[in-house]
């Protein structure tokens, strides 16, 4: 054995000298400021199935090859697509013509349709109720934000109740004001509000919204155009791995999605997250690069395309690797950690999907002394890519998120033009890429075996899947 060789082992799992070559390479080696740029700004709105999403999959997968990780691929996948040409919501008898910004929802059914406005306010129980007669075949104005002081329902579900009251079509207000308006989904991803073409919902602004509600009770007349497609597309995610020293055979998945919706860079959403899962790569093959330091189980990187069409990348994913019927089935991630909207504060912890890594994740949180906290979600999430994973009953885990207390403003972008790259944080992107490295590579040289194990069937999931549907999310805001 050379020296060389003697000092590698003797240092393999010496912590300090691995945490500060971790953090110091995250920092000083960075290359986030290059990746947003080419994913932001170069490329710009990668909308899954478009040409943008495959130059953004093969950007990422080239950054991966370069990074020096041991396998990088390219995973191709059919995408149930759509997307839309013009929208118009106008008044032909009111102000001239006057017309009202608009934006569909995401996947809003082709409509062309003129007839008279009914306001429902917020579209809550009785509200629909007493408006009953006049919402059949009407275009119907309510207000995203749940009605104050009730019980809060999402909009999906009070969009269920205006679909089978037979509105004709929705005009939802926007609830941020100033002009923005942020694409949108009608139907809640654990199933509940009319499904894909059901129910045209179109967007306007706060303001444009005011404005209807105060002309509504004259039953002035509005038309609604939507000019849109459903259609088949390829989209493409990539995989990436560094294969692991002692259990190579076992893995952990660090992943996010590279698409965005139409027209949005998706800086917060989802380039954060989509360059924490490269940098995260780079800084641990640099690991084994420069001081010989291997992950003890596998490490798998992954990039999906499809999210923001219902989780359609990460869902061909684990329909392929990890389904009873999968093409290539192998054995399940023992955590998946999915990076959604990264640009939420410093990193603060993780939170499971599942309990009962808890404290076993704590323990090792501990070890890094800064203050991370392991929570537990307290319901089934389905807004990210972790869903996927979950449902299948695998271990899977979010980082603090946008919708959750203490963020920064900035995370108040998604899902709409605004959110460039200008609302990426370099500096907490570095935070994050150190941290998360030391998390994986501590929890990778904890063997198979020594991990809790996992009690959840899929029958269990289903459960709480049923239990949840519907309800309001509690930290939904
Ligand atoms: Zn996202």
């Amino acid at each position: 054995m050379s020296f060389v060789e003697m000092q590698v082992t003797v240092l393999e799992l010496n912590w300090h000298e691995i945490d500060r070559f971790l953090i110091g390479e995250a920092w000083a080696g960075s290359q986030i400021s290059q990746h947003v740029t080419e994913l932001c700004d170069v490329i710009g709105p990668r909308w899954g199935g478009s040409n943008e999403d495959r130059r953004a999959a093969e950007y990422i997968h080239r950054q991966m090859e370069l990074a020096g990780l041991d396998r990088a691929e390219i995973e191709p996948f059919k995408l149930d697509t759509w997307d839309h040409g013009a929208v118009t919501i106008t008044m032909p008898d009111v102000d001239g013509g006057r017309t009202i910004s608009s934006l569909p929802f995401l996947r809003c059914k082709p409509i062309d349709i003129s007839t008279r406005l009914v306001d429902v306010g917020f579209a809550s129980a009785h509200e629909v109720e007493s408006a009953a007669g006049r919402i059949k075949d009407s275009i119907v104005l309510a207000s995203i934000i749940p009605e104050p002081f009730t019980t809060a329902e999402p909009f999906t579900a009070r969009l269920m109740r205006l679909s089978e009251s037979g509105a004709a079509c929705v005009v939802a207000i926007e609830p941020k004001t100033g002009g923005r308006m942020e694409y949108s989904n009608s139907d809640e991803w654990l199933n509940t509000g009319p499904q894909k073409n059901a129910l045209a919902v179109v967007k306007t602004s706060s303001e444009d919204g005011a404005y209807l509600r105060r002309i509504a009770s004259t039953s002035p007349t509005i038309r609604v155009s939507v000019d849109a497609r459903y259609f088949d597309s390829q989209a493409y995610n990539t995989v990436a791995e560094l294969t692991g020293e002692t259990h190579p055979e076992r893995h952990l998945i660090l992943a996010g999605h590279h698409d965005t919706v139409l027209r949005a860079p998706g800086g917060n959403d989802n380039a954060s997250g989509t360059i924490g899962v490269m940098e995260t790569a780079r800084v641990m093959a640099a690991l084994v690069r420069e001081l010989g330091v291997r992950p003890g189980m596998s490490i798998r990187f992954a990039t999906w395309s499809g999210e923001e069409q219902h989780l359609q990348g990460s869902t061909a994913y684990v329909a392929r690797h990890h389904a009873e019927d999968g093409d290539e089935r192998e054995a399940a991630p023992l955590l998946n950690i999915n990076l959604d909207e990264l640009s939420t504060g410093h990193m603060k912890g993780v939170v499971l999907n599942f309990p009962h890594l808890r404290k076993f994740i704590q323990e090792q949180l501990d070890t890094m002394d800064d203050g991370l906290k392991c929570h537990v979600l307290a319901h089934m999430d389905a807004h990210s890519d972790h869903f996927p994973f979950a449902r299948q009953a695998i271990d899977a885990s979010i980082l603090w998120r946008w919708r959750f207390w203490g963020r920064h403003e900035t995370a108040n972008f998604h899902h709409e033009m605004g959110d460039a790259a200008n609302k990426l944080n370099v500096r907490e992107l570095k935070e994050y890429a150190g941290q998360i490295a030391r998390l994986l590579l501590r929890l990778s040289h904890v063997a198979p075996d020594d991990w809790p194990t996992n009690p959840l069937t899929l029958s269990d999931v289903n459960g709480m899947i049923e239990r949840d549907a519907g309800r309001h999310h509690p930290a939904f805001h």
